[in-house]
């Protein structure tokens, strides 16, 4: 075998790229998976066969469509995106939202500007904004939350100004906090915004409130969702919703056939069974109540309000109890700070009633 050295990787390799590591997704076989956002329920046995009877006439040999008319269709009207003709907006689908970043950084970066382009958000939020622009060779500004995660209107404000950012990302709710911000806060940031603001509302099925109703009331507002959370992360696919000008730049960075095909049949077949998601949807926010008021009960505990299907909990020895909880088989995130706003934080994903029993117990024998 060819050795590789350090110095050749080095000499080729960009220094932001080198300066990273892989965004990291711990093997989870045995597990009960408590740590990734997962809608954590099947299809009955009879959807699970009428959606293999569709998969069986999928023309493998064929690239699949490479804009699916009807498919932006359908989901748009699912997601409630303001389509009819004179709204002037429209729908972008992407391999998973984590793609819809990247084709927002894609068109805006601009290499060799000083100062560079910047993407800006709130810290702590969704780590992939982040490592998106340093991939794309974009600026990143992150703006602390306050104390209880709120937005810090004024410091966005100031930092907007400061930095001009080319788009903000506010994820609503925020991830991996579990909190709807301030309507009047996110309108503050849309309003000052020189640039695009993205509202990421990849937990929308959980929030009860959108900014969807919003879009053609501002020219620089796109809102972005994802299946993923609502029982299809298996699929990869999200959907970016915003004036059809702005998607139309952004389109043209667009890998040709970025929605393969199994993806695009499963979706349209998950879509007229949505009443199937909708009801387990409606058990994860049922469950996400009880497993609350269940943590907050927990002595040494300090649970954070959630609208999504998440929550973020604060207690001693973090570190140890994750460690304690896995040697139990539940796997959850370890936050993994022990200093700023999440220090001695995990995050726990809401799973059946039966998981959650499982994790609360091991949690109660390792606190
Ligand atoms: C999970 C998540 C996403 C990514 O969703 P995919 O569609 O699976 O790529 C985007 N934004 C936030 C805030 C998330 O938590």
């Amino acid at each position: 075998m060819t050795e590789i050295s350090n110095e050749k990787i080095s000499r080729w390799v960009r220094p932001q790229i080198r300066a990273l590591s892989a965004y990291h997704v711990p093997p989870a076989a045995d597990f009960i998976k408590l740590d990734a956002m997962e809608n954590p329920y099947h299809w009955p046995e009879a959807m699970v066969e009428d959606w293999l009877a569709v998969l069986r006439e999928v023309s493998l040999n064929r690239y699949p469509d490479p804009s699916p008319a009807g498919l932006k269709a359908s989901l748009g009207e699912a997601m409630g995106v303001p389509l009819d003709k004179d709204s002037g907006q429209d729908v972008l689908l992407g391999n998973g939202s984590d793609e819809l970043i990247q084709m927002i950084a894609l068109t805006l970066a601009q290499p060799g500007a000083q100062p560079g382009r910047v993407i800006l958000a709130p810290e702590p939020s969704f780590v992939m904004y982040k490592m998106i622009a340093t991939f794309t060779g974009m600026e990143y500004v992150g703006v602390p939350l306050a104390e209880d995660f709120a937005l810090d209107v004024d410091a966005m404000l100031v930092a907007i100004e400061q930095h001009q950012p080319a788009v903000v990302f506010l994820a609503y709710p925020n991830n991996p906090t579990g909190n709807l911000f301030d309507r009047g806060a996110v309108d503050a940031v849309i309003g000052a915004a020189p640039g695009l603001v993205v509202v990421d509302e990849a937990y929308h099925a959980f929030a009860g409130d959108s900014y969807m109703g919003e879009l053609g009331k501002h020219d620089n507002l796109l809102v972005m969702r994802t299946v993923s959370k609502m029982g299809l992360a298996g699929l990869r696919l999200g959907l970016l919703a915003g004036p059809s000008e702005w998607l139309a730049e952004f389109d043209k960075t667009r890998l040709p056939y970025n929605i393969n095909v199994l993806t695009q049949v499963s979706a349209e077949f998950a879509l007229t069974h949505r009443e199937v998601l909708d009801r387990q949807t409606r058990q994860i926010c049922a469950d996400r109540e009880k497993l609350m008021a269940e943590l907050q009960a927990l002595a040494g505990i300090e649970a954070f309000p959630s609208r999504a299907n998440f929550i973020l909990f604060r207690v001693e020895r973090a570190s140890e109890v994750f460690e304690s909880l896995k040697a139990q088989g539940v796997l959850i995130k370890n936050m993994g700070t022990e200093t700023g706003p999440l220090a001695q934080c995990l995050r726990v994903t809401v799973g059946t009633a039966e998981e959650n029993a499982v994790f609360l117990a091991a949690l109660q024998k390792s606190i």
